[in-house]
This record gives C-alpha cells, structure tokens and sequence, in this order.
C-alpha cells in the first residue's frame, strides 16, 4: 500500500496551499482502494449495487431464431422482386408453440412475435401488406431476405462477457441479468461510511435540540449537515454510521476519529478544517494517520482534509470538509462521491458534463474551479441555463432550487450570455 506522501511526491507543482481541483482528484484517486468484500444476493436484491464478477452468458439470448412480427414466416427464395407471390399456408407458429415441420418450396406458415422461426423459413412478411384467399396467402413484391427476424444470440451470445464487474446493477441489469436464467448474483458488499459534524455552535435537532421555530441561542446553528450528508450517503447505497456533533474538543474529537476508524471504510466530517480551526486538528491528524490539509483552488469549498486513520487495526479514508453547508455538498459530489464509488469497485466513477447556453453573464476569476448552482430550462427551442439567486457557500437554498452545478474550469474566466457553459445534473449525481 503506497503512502500518500508517496503519491504526492509524483504530483507535479504540489501545492497544498493551491491546489488545483483536478490534482486534489488525482491524489484521492491514487490513494483510495476498492474495498474487497463480496456476497450472493438474490437478482432482486442486488438492485443498485455492484457486480463483483463478471456475467459470463450461459445461453444465447435469444435462444432460437424468431419473429420480430406477427406475419407469415416464408422462405425469401420463394419470392419475386417484380410480382405478388402466393404461398400455400400450412400452419401456424405461436410464442412458446413451435410449428414442428419442415416448409417447403412455395409454402408459408403463419407466426406470432415471438414465435420460432419455423424450419426452412428465414423471412417474416408483416400480415397487413399480405392478403389471403383459399389457403394461399398473397405476398407483394419487395420484401428483404432475412426481415422481421430475431436472430438466436443477437442480444447475448453464449459464452461471451454479459456485464462486466464493476456495473450498478439498475433495473435493465436486472433484466438481462434476468434474461439469461441467472437467480443469485455476487456483489460487493456495502461500503460501511461514518460521519459527524463538528463545531461548539450546533444545535442538533434530535439531540437536544429545540423544537422547530424556538429561538437558538446567540451565535448557535442547526446542524444541518449531517442530514445532507444522511441524504446522499443513504442515497449512494452506504451502510451509514451516524456519529452525530462532535463538541470542538480535541479529546472528544480524537475518541470521535478512533471509533470511526475501527467501525468504517470511511469517515466524513464537516467543520474544523477552516484556517482558524485546522491546527489542532492537524495535531490530532498527526497521531492517527496521514492526513493532509488542503486549501483546494475552488468556490465553493476551499479547506478540506484528506488521508487515511487507523485504529485497532483498521484503516479508514477521511474526508475533512468544510462546515459551509453548500461548501459541505460541493466538496461532496465533486471529490467525496467519486471516491466512494471508486471504494465501491464501480467502473464509472465521474459524472457527465455538457454544454448548454448560458442565459445570463456570470462572473469567474480565471485560476479557480467553481460549482456555481444553476437551473436548466428548455427555453425559445433549446436547453439553457441560469443561476439560482445568492452563491454563497452558507446558502443551501441555493442547491435546494438548483437543478445542476454550472462547472466553471480552473482556466475560464468570465461568461458572457450565450456563450455555452458545463453543467452536470444533480439527478444522477443522487
Ligand atoms: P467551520 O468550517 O467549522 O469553520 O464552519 C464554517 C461555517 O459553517 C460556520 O458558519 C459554521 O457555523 C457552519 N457550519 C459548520 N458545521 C455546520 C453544520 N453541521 N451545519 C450547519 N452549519 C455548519
Ligand atoms: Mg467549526
């Protein structure tokens, strides 16, 4: 297992004290390792988790040549280009009820979707171009060698790779998983995520916490934090360990740090990595692991702390960030979820960007990555978007309207309306 000092000493032009998003990507990258765990779920179970092995075919799907149309079944060298044709019709194929006999020359049966193709056919003719008339049905000319029909294997071919480790299981995987026979698949297990928010000045509202609309106390906040947290780590398929406030106390907090060690995968906090608050964490970081303090080169986020800790043994990630509660949901999609998933042993870790244009100015200094909080709307014929009201990192509000991140590259400076911007949807992002 490599060190993270070991992995920062690649990184070209490191400077924790700007570092550029896509560096701090690159070191989290590096560092964290999937997890290894593995179990048989039954297929419906496994929804949303992640293959551990590769789906190998055991059949071919379809299993038989069949219809793609309900019509008649015919043999293409019957037909002519330049004139109707009449077949004799000597049967009839149904879905699960092949037509068991050999069509000959000049003779056609009469099939369901879904049906085997019967032997000797290899065309299917829609039935209404067709008309029938005393046992012989009249086909028009133009048909094509091989039309309307399902080839044995064309969606699955036996023998060859059906999924590959490291797919989400969704509901299509749950189909074609489902498709070839297969009762039980093997997945990772779930990864096991501890969190807590820190700071003197929260209120939690289920510890202690007054009921909605009393007065806090000067200089007091809700803790909120952990509920976003709660929301997307539930929503990402972890199994959650809530470990609720956490006073800022260094004695509290290093208790806080060990117990999440020995109970997790990974560990996010929130607050206590700002300048103010970041030296006696440092200190603590220090006996615990490898932690290092970053000042990331974006808006909003900014602090955020990364490393591994240990206690009793076992290894967990840290993911120190910010208090800001949008910061808080910002270093989170953009360094926090593709880590997790990375742990997770999913193959696809980075959610899409596209460009679409952009409705109004927007101000970006050049040297920064920002996630400013936007709503995408179809507007005039095409897809736009525009901000939510203030950016400011304390506002939650501002992701509670949005619809999707407006990703300003470190490089781009400011936009003017029209020109196209990224956005990434917060949909997929859970
Ligand atoms: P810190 O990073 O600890 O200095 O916190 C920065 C700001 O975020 C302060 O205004 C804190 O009150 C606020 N904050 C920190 N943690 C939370 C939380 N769990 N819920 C809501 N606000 C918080
Ligand atoms: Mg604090």
């Amino acid at each position: 297992m490599s060190t993270l000092a070991d992995i920062i000493s690649c990184i070209s032009d490191y400077d924790p004290d700007a570092l550029p998003v896509a560096r701090a990507k690159e070191v989290i990258r590096s560092f964290v390792t999937p997890i290894s765990g593995v179990e048989t779920l039954s297929l419906r179970s496994s929804l949303d988790r992640v293959l551990a092995e590769d789906i190998v075919s055991p059949i071919n799907v379809p299993a038989h040549d069949n219809s793609a149309m309900d019509g008649y079944a015919v043999r293409a060298a019957d037909l002519a280009s330049d004139k109707p044709v009449a077949l004799l019709e000597i049967g009839v194929a149904l879905a699960g009820k092949e037509f068991n006999a050999e069509v000959g020359a000049g003779q056609c049966v009469r099939i369901m979707t879904g049906a085997v193709m019967p032997r000797g056919t290899d065309t299917v003719v829609i039935q209404e171009v067709t008309a029938a008339e005393g046992g012989h049905i009249t086909i028009p000319p133009g048909q094509e060698h091989g039309q309307n029909r399902r080839l044995a294997g064309e969606d699955l071919r036996k023998g060859g790779s059906a999924l590959r480790a490291g797919t989400l299981i969704r509901p299509a995987e749950l189909g074609m998983i489902a498709s070839l026979g297969i009762a039980e698949v093997s997945v990772r297990r779930r990864l096991r995520v501890a969190f807590f928010s820190t700071g003197d000045e929260l209120r939690s509202i289920d510890d202690g916490g007054r009921p909605a609309g009393e007065q806090l106390g000067a200089g007091e906040v809700y803790d909120s934090n952990r509920y976003t947290l709660h929301g997307v780590l539930t929503r990402l398929g972890c199994e959650i360990i809530d470990m609720g406030v956490v006073r800022d106390d260094p004695v509290l907090l290093e208790a806080a740090f060990r117990k999440a060690a020995q109970l997790a995968d990974a560990v996010i906090t929130s607050g206590g990595v700002s300048v103010g608050e970041a030296d006696y964490t440092k200190q603590m970081m220090a006996k615990l692991g490898e932690v290092v303090f970053w000042k990331i080169a974006m808006r909003p986020g900014r602090p955020m702390a990364f490393g591994r800790i240990q206690a009793d043994g076992n290894n967990a990630y840290l993911f120190g960030l910010p208090g800001n509660p949008v910061a808080v949901m910002v270093t989170f999609y953009h360094f926090v979820r593709s880590a997790l998933l990375f742990m997770m042993g999913r193959a696809d870790t980075e959610p899409p960007l596209f460009p679409v244009k952009a409705q109004m100015d927007l101000r970006k200094r050049p040297g920064r990555t920002e996630y400013q909080r936007g709503i995408l709307e179809h507007r005039n014929g095409e897809w736009t978007v525009r901000l939510t009201g203030a950016q400011g990192s304390g506002i939650l509000r501002s992701m509670s309207e949005a619809n999707c991140f407006v990703v300003l590259g470190h490089e781009q400076g400011n936009v003017k309306a029209g020109d196209p911007v990224d956005v990434m949807l917060m949909d997929g992002l859970v």
